[in-house]
């Protein structure tokens, strides 16, 4: 096993180098990390909660997605996961990326990706970050009011400006529409204000909203974009891209699939914006990218045992209360800021047994670090391990480290024919080693290596960077 998992490759990724372990699918899998990884820590009583991270995944994705929507480029909403192996890799793709902030550009172009690749998708932006995109020449940045357009104006007047209109579907797990997008009537007035100051409006962006769960959405927003475009026109303006923003599902059991939406979204373009009509087509996706290629295991800091005569006669109370070292305060955010739900797994390193009602707790002292309020489990000790997949999407980007509690970290893998793909060519990514069993540093190795780091940023170049 341990020859198959420890072939690794160092890459640069902008002034960082990652660590990725290549392997080979047909001899072992993302789990066989995962357990490699549980057993090296039980070995060296080492408890920290980890990440693995299939940049594999997010390769397979990128090649879904352009033979699901091959006229549609995708710009990557980086605030989904700012993570740097995901970020490389997909600069390595060759995507385009969604920044919504100074910084995430700042992360972008350090990867070597060049300023026609990202889009400022934010319709209220702070002026010092507009005065950044226009210094670094990031021309595309979305508008979906008249003050905006004024500071742009004055701040950034040759910028290629897009109009977000409000196509929200009402039942999306994140309601963007409540906040950002315009109107159709109040879209077609912004065009005539624009017009006036002479401002140089390319195209139209929607987001129907984050966890979409009605693919109809897409459908109406392509409708109203198309409205928008014929308006433009009649009074002298020229439109030439479209964005039809995020709101991809990046997990198997979302409310509904890539299928569905890409049902919807392909005919739509082909009736209101055909090939023959020359404009460009963009999409943010974040989660689509993002969601599965993470699986977080965390480990079991203590229990505590609910006596049947305390359980309530409803039986509805949990019998054994678990806490685990990352919460809703870390990696879980998810469950309130993105309403997710997650399910656990047990590490199959451990004899299947019977299952009991049970929760599962965060490290924090606030009674709201809640995991799961009731799940099934087979009885679990403290210092054993549980894991979670499909972590990606708008985890780790929000997590903090209430009460002192450290971020997991990064431990990047891909199959051997998805890393031919990430090898580095354009944007910076530069392969420095390859390291065999042989002569290379072994996983064990590496992981003897990130101890005594504390934050997740940190510990990721320390333990990735040998
Ligand atoms: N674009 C914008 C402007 C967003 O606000 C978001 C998410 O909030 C996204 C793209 C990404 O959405 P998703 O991760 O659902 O694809």
């Amino acid at each position: 096993l341990y020859s198959s998992l420890s072939n690794q490759e160092t890459v640069l990724a902008g002034d960082s180098s990652l660590t990725i372990y290549s392997f080979d699918t047909s001899q072992s899998s993302v789990q066989d990390f995962v357990n490699e990884h549980i057993k090296h820590s039980d070995l060296h009583g080492k408890d920290d909660a980890f990440y693995i991270v299939n940049l594999g995944d997010v390769v397979r994705k990128f090649h879904l997605w352009r033979e699901k929507l091959p006229r549609v480029e995708p710009f990557y909403a980086v605030k989904c996961n700012d993570d740097l192996g995901v970020l490389q890799t997909l600069a390595a793709l060759g995507t385009g990326f969604d920044c919504a902030s100074k910084a995430e550009i700042a992360k972008v172009m350090n990867l070597g990706v060049g300023p026609e690749r990202i889009i400022f998708a934010h319709p209220c932006k702070t002026a010092s970050h507009i005065n950044y995109a226009a210094e670094h020449n990031v021309q595309m940045t979305t508008f979906d009011n008249e003050p905006e357009l004024h500071k742009i104006k004055r701040l950034f007047p040759q910028a290629e400006l897009v109009l977000r209109i409000r196509a929200d579907d009402p039942l999306a797990v994140c309601n963007l529409g409540i906040k950002f997008g315009a109107k159709l009537p109040e879209a077609k007035r912004l065009l005539g204000v624009a017009k006036d100051l002479q401002l140089n409006v390319i195209g139209v962006s929607f987001h129907v909203g984050s966890g979409c769960t009605n693919a109809s959405a897409y459908g109406k927003a392509i409708s109203w974009a198309k409205e928008v475009f014929e308006h433009a026109e009649s009074i002298g303006m020229n439109l030439n891209m479209l964005d039809i923003g995020g709101g991809y599902p990046g997990q198997q059991g979302a409310p509904i699939t890539f299928q569905e939406i890409v049902d919807e979204v392909s005919p739509a373009l082909d009736k209101y914006f055909p090939q023959e009509s020359g404009v460009r087509i963009i999409a943010e996706p974040g989660r689509f990218f993002a969601a599965s290629a993470f699986t977080l295991c965390v480990n079991i800091v203590a229990k505590r045992v609910i006596e049947a005569d305390q359980v309530s006669q409803d039986e509805d109370g949990p019998k054994f209360m678990y806490y685990v070292n990352d919460g809703v305060y870390g990696s879980f955010n998810c469950l309130l800021y993105d309403h997710a739900t997650v399910d656990v797994k047990v590490p199959p390193i451990y004899v299947p047994s019977e299952l009991h009602r049970a929760s599962i707790w965060g490290p924090t002292c606030d009674g709201i670090d809640c995991i799961s309020a009731k799940c099934w489990l087979p009885e679990m000790d403290s210092g054993q391990w549980l894991i979670f997949e499909d972590m990606g999407a708008y985890t780790c980007a929000a997590s903090s480290t209430f009460n002192g509690f450290s971020r997991p970290g990064m431990f990047y893998v891909a199959p051997q024919e998805a890393f031919e793909q990430v090898r580095p060519t354009t944007c910076g990514m530069t392969r420095t080693t390859s390291a065999s069993t042989d002569e290379g540093v072994s996983l064990e190795d590496h992981l003897m290596k990130e101890e005594s780091v504390t934050d997740g940023e940190e510990e990721m170049v320390m333990s990735c960077a040998m």
